[in-house]
């Protein structure tokens, strides 16, 4: 893309302050962490419901940003960069895509509907892809902020476009559609997903077909509601009525595949749908609609729809031998997703070198050296240590980048590469499907069972701002990340909260410091629990001590004094009531007397823990706890002359004692999708799910039993599954013998007999499910809450005994 800036300052109604005369725009970006932004880039500092990048614009001055739309010019920037100030920087995102797409002319296809959009999208770019040089929306990315980012990767190349369009309140549409600017409309479901915004089905429908106002045709499956609403001329099709442009008979459904018998234009065709469930059928009907509307013979569309693919839209993290982490992007291979995952590459790297795996890129709409030249540049800028291309092409394109091997083949690599010359490095693994790379994921994988501890990554970022907005904007926030992250991954969420600008990170020991430190996180780290062997890794690691008794304070100052150093900040914990650790009250004149005129530790905190903040028929003592803080915290600090942070509250004090806030809170369990009472879960978001699938499936006749022990007994031929994931895993033996379930496609799955070391069997007679498919250990349903209530424990306990063993795969 490229424009002049001040083709856009009159659209986006922006004053301008700086020199923008000859600036032309070659970047647009909302992305502070993307090392992406350069000289030619334009910023919009978006400003989320918890999120506001105009924070970020010193840093990226630094980096070399010198053009911004911002709704303030903050301080700090005043005079040192260029900047266009407008009320709202999402408005102005959104004009400025408006006023880009104008500058281009060719047939557009916009997609809405409850869901399916970002299949359907996909499957016609790669349906249309050999006819067209296509553009389209990267991933889902068909939001208010990303149906803009979206049409930016328009160029003059391009002769058709694909966009996706998703709603959740009223009013949204008629702007996307504005950016889109679509001619031909796909409406792919209506279904009751994404509710909110709309008090009535018909409002929800009337605001999507927004987008297809300025349309020629409307392609959808026949549905007299939703006709009533379209006042273009629509391409229908349908299973039961044969008055629309087209009428699909179901001729067969086995093995994973529908034949379908098409009736068009007094002619009929048969196709192979290489899938079994409604919804794909349906997904691909669109698909099939649309090349028909777009005049595609039969027998290509035929061809091209037997090679139909899954989707999979999310792009994830996930653990790779010789500890490695790897991204997983192996469907897609064109420039605007390759950067797309440079930067997740960037925010998501758990180690320092950086490693990509890429395939020949697949791309029109670009010269092919135009086209490497660029992919060279955003390799270049992402400062990749290592860069593996595979395919002729890129070979051919990129033979003069640095750091550079390559390979002819998949399949030569496969070969001829040392799985250990891969270390501690996080690898994105990035190709075009005909490429198969997932081959090359599996290898690269962790050999693993297949049960994983899925981590929602925007869910811990929502939790978090929900508890902020608990709190004073000044008031400190200390993230407990203690027991690897609550069991959920301890460096994957601290890089997280880095990123989000919390003020500490909390552990128990020194050693989870230290992984934490090795693996680059820069945050301030306190440590709640530190054993006086472990101070002197301690202090190298730049940890900082909870004290709470007077040999642990003479222990460390011995070596503070041994070591020469200066103002070392440490934590003093004071027992009010917990009675756990911590100096009560008889010990502070000698707390005092230690540190008086001692310049050996700074205290950088005082603190200490409720026993019962989530409970309020305990208030009263609770509030004993608070005045008993504040007393000895006061004699403290009146003492030593000193103006330490004071901190008490946790995640449930935070809830119902905000008022005792001080200058700082411990949040612990709410960050991960769990509060102590039934407003406050309605408010978070669930973060991890225990996956597994099923190994395998059986029916057990009546007299037969199941499982060690002949638990349960079976009195009537039932259908049995075996799930790999057994008590070694983290699962209560407690949780057997029909206390406990699982969820297979929505469906409850009762637990039969004793769970095993590493498997269960649980009761599938009336669910209909194959082997391979997959299992909800716990999530949404049933929720930690729900089990630890009938386990008669506590959702910490759940969550933090999910074993090592579990592969940790993150998301967003
Ligand atoms: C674990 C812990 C917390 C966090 O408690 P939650 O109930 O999970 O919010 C806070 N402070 C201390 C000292 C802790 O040990």
């Amino acid at each position: 893309m490229n424009f002049l800036i001040n083709t856009i300052v009159k659209e986006i109604g922006a004053q301008s302050f700086g020199v923008f005369d000859d600036f032309i725009v070659e970047n647009i970006s909302i992305d502070s962490r993307s090392m992406q932004n350069n000289s030619s880039t334009l910023f919009f500092a978006l400003r989320g419901q918890n999120h506001d990048a105009h924070n970020y614009i010193a840093q990226l001055i630094e980096n070399g940003v010198s053009f911004f739309v911002v709704d303030h010019i903050p301080d700090a920037a005043k005079g040192k960069a260029n900047f266009l100030v407008v009320e709202n920087t999402t408005l102005a995102l959104q004009k400025t895509a408006k006023y880009y797409r104008a500058l281009f002319c060719f047939p557009t296809i916009g997609i809405t509907g409850s869901n399916g959009k970002t299949i359907v999208k996909e499957w016609l770019n790669f349906l249309l892809s050999p006819d067209y040089s296509v553009v389209r929306s990267p991933r889902s990315y068909n939001s208010q902020v990303g149906v803009p980012l979206s049409v930016f990767g328009i160029n003059e190349n391009h002769d058709l476009g694909i966009f996706e369009a998703g709603i959740s309140s009223k009013g949204e549409m008629s702007k996307l559609e504005a950016i889109i600017q679509p001619t031909i409309g796909v409406f792919t479901h209506i279904g009751t997903a994404h509710d909110d915004g709309f008090d009535t089905l018909e409002e929800k429908i009337v605001e999507k077909m927004q987008l297809f106002k300025n349309c020629e045709v409307v392609v959808l499956q026949k549905n007299e509601v939703i006709e009533k609403y379209i006042h273009q001329p629509t391409f229908t099709w349908s299973f039961d009525d044969n008055s629309g442009a087209v009428f699909v008979e179901v001729l067969a459904q086995k093995n994973n595949s529908t034949s379908l018998l098409i009736h068009y234009n007094s002619n009929s065709f048969s196709i192979t749908i290489p899938f079994q469930d409604t919804i794909a059928v349906e997904n691909a009907m669109s698909c099939i609609c649309t090349l028909l509307y777009l005049a595609i013979d039969e027998n290509t569309i035929a061809d091209r729809i037997q090679n139909l693919y899954e989707v999979e839209i999310r792009l994830q993290a996930k653990k790779g031998i010789n500890d490695c982490m790897l991204i997983d992007d192996t469907y897609s291979s064109d420039y605007q997703s390759l950067k797309m995952a440079l930067d997740f590459l960037e925010q998501q790297k758990f180690y320092q070198k950086k490693t990509i795996i890429l395939s020949d890129i697949f791309q029109g709409g670009l010269p092919i050296e135009k086209l490497y030249q660029k992919v060279a540049l955003a390799i270049q800028n992402n400062k990749i240590d290592r860069i593996i291309v595979i395919g002729e092409t890129i070979s051919k394109y990129l033979k003069d980048v640095s750091n550079l091997i390559s390979f002819a083949s998949t399949a030569e690599f496969l070969n001829r590469f040392n799985t250990e010359s891969f270390q501690n490095e996080t690898i994105l693994i990035k190709g075009a499907r005909s490429f198969n790379f997932d081959e090359i994921v599996v290898l690269l994988e962790e050999k693993k069972h297949e049960t994983v501890l899925e981590i929602n990554l925007d869910a811990i970022s929502n939790n978090l701002n929900f508890y902020k907005s608990k709190i004073k904007p000044g008031t400190k926030i200390m993230v407990m990340v203690k027991a690897f992250g609550y069991g959920n991954g301890g460096y994957e969420i601290a890089k997280l909260l880095e990123h989000n600008k919390v003020d500490y990170l909390g552990v128990a020991f020194a050693d989870e410091g230290i992984e934490l430190r090795k693996a680059g996180i820069k945050l301030p780290i306190m440590v709640l629990n530190p054993e006086n062997g472990s101070f002197n890794a301690m202090i190298a690691y730049d940890l900082e001590p909870e004290i709470y008794s007077i040999t642990g304070l003479q222990a460390f100052l011995k070596l503070a004094q041994k070591k020469n150093i200066a103002s070392y900040p440490i934590h003093l914990k004071l027992d009010t009531g917990m009675h756990r650790l911590g100096f009560e009250s008889e010990a502070l004149d000698e707390l005092i007397s230690l540190l008086k005129n001692n310049n050996f530790v700074q205290i950088k905190s005082v603190f200490s823990h409720l026993s019962a903040s989530d409970d309020v028929a305990f208030a009263t003592f609770t509030e004993l706890q608070f005045e008993r803080f504040r007393t000895y915290s006061e004699k403290i600090i009146t003492a030593l002359d000193i103006q330490p942070i004071r901190h008490i509250l946790n995640t449930s004090g935070i809830f119902n004692y905000s008022e005792m806030q001080f200058e700082m809170v411990r949040l612990g369990i709410g960050l991960y999708g769990v509060g102590n009472s039934e407003i406050e879960n309605k408010n978070l978001q669930n973060v991890s799910t225990l996956k597994s699938v099923i190994s395998q499936i059986r029916i057990v006749n009546e007299g037969e039993s199941i499982g060690y022990g002949r638990k349960h007994r079976v009195e009537k031929p039932i259908k049995v599954a075996t799930i790999p994931i057994g008590y070694a895993d983290g699962i209560r033996r407690a949780w057997g013998n029909e206390k406990g379930y699982v969820m297979i496609h929505n469906q409850k799955a009762n637990i039969l007999g004793n769970v095993c070391m590493d498997m269960m069997m649980v009761d599938i007679t009336n669910i209909d499910c194959n082997p391979s498919d997959e299992v909800i250990v716990f999530g949404k349903n049933p929720s930690v809450i729900d089990m630890a209530k009938q386990l008669e424990t506590i959702p910490y306990e759940i969550l933090t005994s999910v074993s090592q063993r579990v592969k940790r795969v993150f998301y967003r």
